[in-house]
């Protein structure tokens, strides 16, 4: 069972909802390509919380690790797309709220379920309050003593911190000196590493087994196991690129623990993040690795 743990919100975009936030997003895409996954989180006892309950079920995701608290409302994040196909956001709902996510507690972890995963996968937003950074800290903690692969995926979002400039200090001295993979944006690499090429930055935090940096469409550039390499996006015709690089860590995750080399699964996560763009939202669009397979014959057919 792989384990993510962090913010499951509505992302309202377009007017539409959505059930979001990254690691809600990451758990649901590796149920659907078949490996077991864990989302922890708080929720609210809301609409909201029981219809992002409702998405991660039909995933397939396990619920075990969700708990619902009666007082606090959950996280809807209201996000525009500009003339340019890009996200814009545009505000919380309600405003100024203290918001079900950032109410998950050290004590509401689950040891045994964290301790026995097979990785944990978190994001940074848990950084920007308490208790849920005290959270984030102990599944870590757990985690790491359990010898349990911690997967960093650094998603900076400067809107859910009260003070951003506090983001790299949380994350450098949280998850990420115990990570063994770590996922960012080539602008987040830049900024938490000062580097955007994988090698460099492996060579500098050598706990790190794999470093992965997308660019949207313009692909990827990885160190994994002993190979640094680039794997371009694969050409489709994107709707929505929500979630993309959400579908491309699962895919990821189950291909490389999955005992797949450094290319091959680099190049299913690329695969399970393109096609994660045809549909809207980030969870509906989500693969199987049947699809994902089935995408990758069709290439290797395409460019023989
Ligand atoms: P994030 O959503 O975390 O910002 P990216 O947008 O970089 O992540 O996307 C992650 C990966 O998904 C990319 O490296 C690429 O493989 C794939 N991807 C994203 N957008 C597209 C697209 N428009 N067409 C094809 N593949 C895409």
């Amino acid at each position: 069972m792989i384990v993510t743990i962090g913010e499951a919100l509505v992302d309202v975009v377009g007017g539409s909802p959505r059930a979001g936030g990254a690691p809600a997003n990451v758990a649901a895409a590796l149920a659907k390509l078949g490996s077991p996954a864990a989302f922890v989180g708080a929720l609210g006892c809301d609409e909201r919380g029981d219809f992002v309950v409702a998405a991660l079920a039909a995933a397939g995701v396990e619920l075990r690790g969700i708990v619902r608290l009666p007082d606090v409302p959950t996280r809807a994040v209201f996000v525009a797309v500009d003339g340019s196909g890009d996200r814009v956001f545009t505000g919380f709902e309600p405003p100024a709220a203290t918001f079900a996510d950032t109410q998950l507690s050290p004590n509401d972890l689950d040891a045994t379920l964290i301790g026995a995963a097979a990785a944990l996968v978190c994001g940074s937003l848990s950084l920007a309050a308490s208790p849920s950074r005290e959270a984030n800290g102990r599944a870590t903690s757990l985690a790491h003593a359990a010898g349990v692969r911690i997967v960093l995926d650094v998603n900076r979002r400067d809107v859910f911190w009260s003070d951003p400039a506090q983001q790299l200090a949380f994350i450098r001295g949280g998850p990420l000196p115990v990570a063994a993979i770590v996922k960012a944006s080539v602008e987040e690499a830049d900024w938490l590493f000062g580097s955007t090429d994988p090698a460099t930055i492996r060579a500098a935090q050598p706990q790190l087994e794999a470093v992965l940096i997308t660019d949207g469409v313009r692909g990827c550039r990885y160190a994994v196991g002993g190979s640094s390499s680039t794997q371009p996006a694969f050409a489709v015709s994107a709707r929505e690129t929500t979630g993309a690089g959400d579908a491309f860590l699962a895919g990821f995750l189950h291909s490389w623990l999955g005992g797949a080399t450094p290319r091959d699964a680099v190049r299913f996560a690329s695969a399970a993040g393109a096609l994660a763009t045809l549909g809207p939202g980030a969870i509906e669009p989500q693969p199987s690795a049947e699809d994902v397979r089935a995408f990758l014959a069709s290439e290797s057919a395409s460019t023989a």
